[in-house]
């Protein structure tokens, strides 16, 4: 994929940037961090409506981009807010109540991504997108991203 020519989905009110390079070197590696409990991928959260992404999802298709809209248009379904809410109470409560939000076919039920290899870049910078650590919701309590903004010590014993 060329990223100079990929589209982008916004998370929550952040513009996600798709430079790959930009994750180098800045995020420590994912079986750190990544407990792989899926909760960022039961519930997601972007600003695109389903009318949006199927759209972008079109328009880029037939003009040969590459984008994440194609695969999201492919891939996720739209989930109403009490559906959000069985799914990923935690999260789903702390997101604007007329968030769009959506879940992923491709999760397994062992909770791992079915389509590691090729899943979109707006899956693949989550949380951080390159960027700083910032107060964010983030999906699950103890997703280990959130360690990156409590950096206190484990004192010795605990
Ligand atoms: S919520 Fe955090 S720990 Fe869970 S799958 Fe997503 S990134 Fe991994
Ligand atoms: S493509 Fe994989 S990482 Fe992305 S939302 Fe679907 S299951 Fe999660």
């Amino acid at each position: 994929m060329d990223p100079e020519n990929a589209q982008e989905l916004r998370v929550g009110p952040a513009l996600v940037a798709f430079f790959p390079s930009r994750f180098v070197g800045k995020r420590l590696p994912m079986a750190e961090l990544c407990n792989a409990c899926g909760a960022c991928c039961r519930v997601i959260y972007v600003e695109q409506s389903p009318e949006e992404i199927r759209a972008v999802a079109q328009l880029t298709r037939v003009l040969g981009i590459p984008s994440d809209m194609q695969f999201a248009a492919e891939h996720w379904r739209p989930l109403s807010r009490e559906e959000a809410m069985q799914r990923n109470p935690f999260y789903t409560r702390q997101l604007p109540t007329n968030a769009h939000l959506y879940t992923c076919d491709q999760l397994g039920e062992d909770g791992k991504c079915q389509s590691y290899e090729s899943r979109p870049l707006v899956c693949r910078g989550y949380p951080w997108y390159g960027g700083k650590p910032v107060k964010v919701p983030l999906a699950d309590p103890d997703c280990g991203y959130g360690r990156q903004l409590d950096p206190r010590p484990v004192s010795p014993g605990r």
